[in-house]
């Protein structure tokens, strides 16, 4: 399924595999002066390169190498010829074969490999030019495209909600506040995520995840040094699990939260050793 709705001159390109977009199983792709952010899930690859006929493409950028970011890059670059860019780190993975959960392969399908090419600094359309900011909290090859003149930011799948409470293994919660300030002090006017809706203005909600996070990070230490284990500080801060800790068989969890803004003790310690 697909659904568009125009953003100033960016097309937000809404796609799920299922008719009534369920929270959690549609992910957007953006076109904006031909070129295409984001390819999306294997389910709707097809719909896509369909939707795109007759539209003015003419190259693309994955914000990074998760299967429901890249999955229509064969189908654009057989059909339409196209340029495909990714963050270096990106390349290999994207050309390779990728394991997925169960759920994954239900919401987004296996994507098929493709070649993309090293994103440089920036990357130029015909009447504007976006900078890579390079985010690497939520994957070491994410990135965000931003747009000056309009102030334009495309944040892959660097926002999502203000109060986040799970996370995947490999996130790095301390990169991902540091991320956030540095799009922050971008000012952007409007941001475009992948997993949620656009938000204009976005500032006051980029102040109070950061905040929300800062705070939550502080709350972790100060139990982490009080003596508590992980599993301890979990139950003390999240009780309850999220449903989509069950629904995403785990990867998505309070206690990777958790353990990611403790990995930096594991380190000192190492370090004392
Ligand atoms: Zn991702």
């Amino acid at each position: 399924m697909i659904e568009s709705r125009l953003h100033d001159e960016v097309l937000q390109i809404r796609m799920s595999r299922y008719e009534d977009f369920p929270a959690g199983t549609w992910v957007n792709a953006f076109l904006v002066d031909g070129l295409l952010v984001d390819t999306g899930a294997a389910h709707t690859a097809e719909e896509l390169k369909s939707f795109l006929g007759d539209k003015y493409l003419n190259q693309a950028v994955n914000t990074h190498s998760h299967e429901d970011h890249v999955a229509a890059n064969r189908f654009l670059q057989d059909t339409y010829r196209i340029e495909i860019y990714a963050h270096p780190l990106a390349v290999d993975k994207i050309a390779g074969p990728v394991t997925l959960y169960p759920y994954q392969e239900d919401v987004w399908g296996y994507p098929v490999p493709s070649k993309v090419k090293p994103l440089g600094n920036y990357i130029a359309t015909e009447h504007y030019s976006f900078d890579v900011i390079p985010t690497p909290g939520h994957e070491r090859d994410h990135v965000c495209l931003f747009e000056k003149k309009n102030g334009w930011l495309f944040t892959g799948d660097l926002y999502v909600t203000t109060a986040p409470v799970v996370c995947r293994p490999n996130d790095d919660m301390p990169q991902t506040i540091k991320d956030l300030k540095k799009i922050r002090g971008l000012n952007p006017h409007t941001i475009f995520p992948a997993p949620t809706h656009v938000v204009t203005s976005p500032c006051e909600k980029l102040d109070k995840l950061i905040s929300y996070l800062e705070a939550l990070e502080e709350r972790i230490d100060r139990l982490y040094r009080r003596g508590m284990g992980e599993a301890e500080i979990k139950q003390e801060i999240f009780p309850e699990d999220s449903i989509i800790t069950e629904a995403t068989q785990q990867q998505f969890s309070s206690l990777n939260m958790i353990k990611s803004f403790l990995k930096k003790y594991e380190r000192q310690d190492k370090e004392k050793r």
